[in-house]
């Protein structure tokens, strides 16, 4: 259809590209999704999208007048004369108008169905509606009547002026914040956690980075020693894994969070590729806190540095989880140099998305 329209080569290339090729992700709280190929149509809101459909439409119209040339279709003449209407096209609204015919029926089901095996799916509406009889004429079908019918149907509700709304009792305001309730939970139902400085410190810094919720509270589970690892899971009593509790990649080595995450080859492996990656020197780290602290809080560095690194370390620990999990549950072979790719690759994602430069 393009090529008829008389568009380049090089023109239909790149269109096929957007249409066929494009990748669109989610923002979720900032920070984009895996992508997800949409292989055929343009995301929702692409500027593109309403050029593209008027190209469409445009074909629509031409398939209705060679119809009407060739006589399968008949359209409606205006006052007996030559003027005669075969179709009224408005944005992405198509009307089609003619007498009220079997063969008509059969080329409109015609075009259409040619219109759908080329572009797509379409939303089809077939309505018949003829307006020889006075009975069935739309004035009367939208008439005062209706007007008067809904008047009466929308007096009888009730209408305030003051919207239903919340109440939250633990502030002061009547507004719930997240922070207040917190607060409240921990004040009321938490026993109180001694912690060591540095862990305290770990803690507190971890909310500050700029990944997904879900990573940071991932991350947390992760200093906490809350993460379901086997070795967490056999101290527990989880049946199964009392008698094996190893590594999914090192079968001599149990599978705690700092094996996992830190003395693992597999782990071992990727820090290094990362450390490489971002340009500093690799740090040996004896605990989880002290291998989140290495990425950038020691340092005398910028905020914005400190947050892109801080951002990496997450990604790391978050891609080895899922890369365990792929192996466990999906059977997935292991490949390290695919693990830092996807690393790499979520990494940069995630630091643009936030607007911070490469660190
Ligand atoms: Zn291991």
């Amino acid at each position: 259809m393009l090529r008829r329209f008389g568009f380049g080569s090089n023109w239909i290339r790149w269109m096929r590209a957007c249409v066929f090729a494009g990748s669109p992700s989610v923002l979720v709280n900032g920070s984009p999704t895996q992508e997800v190929n949409i292989k055929r149509g343009l995301e929702q809101g692409d500027p593109l999208a309403p050029f593209l459909f008027l190209l469409v439409a445009e074909g629509i119209g031409l398939l209705m007048h060679k119809a009407v040339y060739l006589h399968f279709f008949k359209p409606i003449c205006v006052n007996n004369s030559n003027v005669s209407i075969s179709h009224l096209q408005y944005a992405d609204d198509t009307i089609f108008i003619g007498e009220d015919c079997v063969e008509n029926l059969w080329c409109m089901k015609a075009i259409l169905r040619c219109v759908e095996e080329n572009c797509g799916h379409t939303k089809k509406l077939l309505v018949g509606w003829s307006a020889r009889g006075e009975e069935n004429c739309l004035g009367e079908m939208v008439g005062e009547d209706l007007v008067a019918q809904l008047e009466t149907f929308i007096s009888g509700a009730p209408i305030r002026l003051v919207d239903d709304s919340w109440s939250c009792t633990i502030g002061d305001d009547g507004q719930y914040a997240v922070k207040e309730g917190y607060s409240f939970l921990s004040e009321n139902f938490l026993p109180e956690l001694e912690v060591s400085a540095n862990l305290s410190r770990v803690l507190k810094n971890q909310w500050y980075s700029v990944v997904p919720s879900k990573v940071i509270v991932f991350s947390w589970q992760l200093i906490r020693q809350r993460l379901p690892a086997r070795d967490n899971l056999s101290r527990r009593g989880v049946p199964g894994l009392m008698k094996n509790s190893s590594c999914v990649w090192c079968p001599e080595e149990r599978e705690t969070e700092m094996h996992l995450f830190g003395s693992c080859r597999v782990a071992l492996e990727v820090w290094a590729e990362i450390y490489k990656w971002i340009g500093i020197q690799s740090v040996h780290s004896s605990d989880l806190c002290s291998s989140f602290e290495s990425f950038g809080f020691p340092f005398n560095i910028c905020k914005k540095r400190r947050k892109g690194l801080c951002l990496i370390w997450h990604t790391v620990i978050w891609s080895l989880w899922k890369a365990r999990n792929a192996c466990i549950f999906d059977g997935k072979e292991l490949s390290i140099h695919h693990l830092v790719e996807t690393n790499k690759h979520v990494s940069l994602k995630w630091l643009i998305a936030r607007g911070i430069p490469f660190v």
